[in-house]
């Protein structure tokens, strides 16, 4: 049918870039930078842009970078990788391993690795944009190549749309990103509605009255505080949410005092929060402010409590629509390797900027682990405990089957909206 001999089109360059791409992608594994630091990964991306014909924009929020390539009218699609690595130590022994250290924002020099996978992102993206690049004559529309910085510090895409990204791109029709994930290459999954969950973190500080730890009639102690709100706010997710609704509510952190004879004068609870629904998050929220501030009357708290949120992953939820019209086209083009992603609890900033924009969009997630060795582990159980899973220092995606995948993806979805096959009619109506 027209839209797959597209496909075929653009993807017969496919064997011809792969010596290329795999060494792009080993460049960019063995020198990792941490969030708002990817100055050399955004300069090897705009230039590879740069090469192929695209309109570039650099140092778009921070490092961003955005690549235009304008081939007549039609749709506009826009991709998203992000750029980013990892404080991890990487233990994967591969001869590209990282060995880089670095700077992070608190002053702290630590290991860097591409423990996520952002290099693969990059790399498939690159690979998507140089073969679209050269099969102009398969397609017609606009392509937009964005890469972002500093997603795993929840503000890369932010960064971008305040650094005037909206100004700096036609206004796309669609938008996508993908995500390494550990199951086996050569797949892909898709699933519509909510895929990653939303994440915040919540900063609590409670306040006591300090005093010497033989005279606790004087006090008003923050850690009996502390372990009493603690304990309420378990009863948040078994008693106030929805049952059968995802939830998670974690106390990651809990600071107070020095030593063991002084009763300190504040506490710190730090809190992550994750769920599937803006609704179930505003219960949550709404909750926590009332237990910490009951607990605080409670014990005669001298001061209100202060809350501050901060590394908010907004939800990633899927559009129907176009998620049916890319499965559809995954399926005709990948067969049974097109499978069902499974809701993630981790979550994504991307979908802040096609929700900026006004965009409907897909995330999508790509195979990384060795087919057979996945087999094994889940023939006897151990998938869990066998296979390396994101920001793991043994995280290691094999690379060939990896990347074609994550770059066939990347073409047939943006060739669902720009080929010649796409405009004949709804492709997900189309039989298989
Ligand atoms: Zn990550
Ligand atoms: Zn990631």
């Amino acid at each position: 049918m027209a839209q797959e001999d597209d496909v075929t089109m653009v993807l017969a360059g496919q064997p011809g870039i792969r010596d290329w791409q795999e060494g792009v992608y080993r460049d960019l594994h063995q020198h990792p930078e941490l969030g708002h630091q990817e100055v050399r990964t955004a300069a090897a991306v705009a230039a590879e842009l740069r090469a192929r014909g695209f309109e570039v924009s650099e140092a778009v929020g921070s490092t961003g970078v955005v690549g235009i390539l304008r081939n007549g009218d039609g749709p506009v699609v826009l991709m998203r990788a992000d750029m980013d690595a990892l404080p991890i130590q990487e233990s994967t022994g591969l001869p590209y391993a990282s060995v880089e250290r670095a700077t992070d924002a608190g002053g702290n020099e630590v290991p860097v690795m591409h423990a996520c996978g952002h290099d693969a992102h990059a790399a498939c993206l690159l690979g998507a944009a140089r073969l679209l690049a050269e099969r102009t004559d398969a397609w017609r529309g606009t392509y937009i190549a964005l890469f972002q910085p500093a997603e795993e510090l929840a503000d890369g895409a932010e960064s971008m749309l305040r650094g005037g990204l909206a100004d700096l791109i036609p206004q796309p029709d669609v938008a996508f990103a993908q995500h390494v994930l550990p199951f086996p290459a050569g797949q892909v999954g898709t699933l519509a509605g909510p895929v990653l969950s939303s994440g915040d973190s919540l900063r609590v500080t409670v306040w006591g009255r300090g005093s010497h730890g033989s005279m606790p009639q004087l006090s008003v102690d923050p850690v009996v505080l502390a372990s009493t709100i603690v304990l309420r706010l378990q009863g948040i997710v078994s008693r106030e949410v929805t049952p059968g609704e995802f939830a998670v509510l974690t106390v990651g952190r809990l600071v107070s005092g020095s030593k063991s004879n002084i009763i300190s004068d504040r506490a710190v609870l730090d809190l992550n929060i994750r769920t599937f629904s803006e609704t179930t998050r505003a219960t949550i929220i709404d909750a926590v402010h009332r237990i910490v501030e009951g607990e605080c009357t409670a014990s005669g708290s001298p001061r209100p409590p202060e809350f501050e949120l901060y590394d908010h992953f907004p939800l990633t939820r899927n559009d129907a629509a176009t998620t049916q019209r890319v499965a559809a086209a995954f399926g005709r083009h990948f067969g049974d390797q097109a499978v069902a992603l499974k809701r993630q609890s981790a979550s994504e900033d991307f979908s802040a900027i096609p929700d900026a924009l006004g965009v409907p969009y897909t995330y999508w997630g790509v195979g990384s682990v060795d087919p057979e060795r996945y087999a094994a582990a889940a023939e006897a159980g151990t998938v869990s405990t066998d296979i390396p899973a994101n920001h793991s220092p043994e995280f290691a995606p094999v690379i060939g089957p990896t990347l074609k995948t994550g770059t066939a993806a990347a073409v047939v979805a943006a060739l669902a909206w720009l080929g010649a096959g796409a405009a004949a009619g709804d492709p997900a109506e189309e039989p298989r």
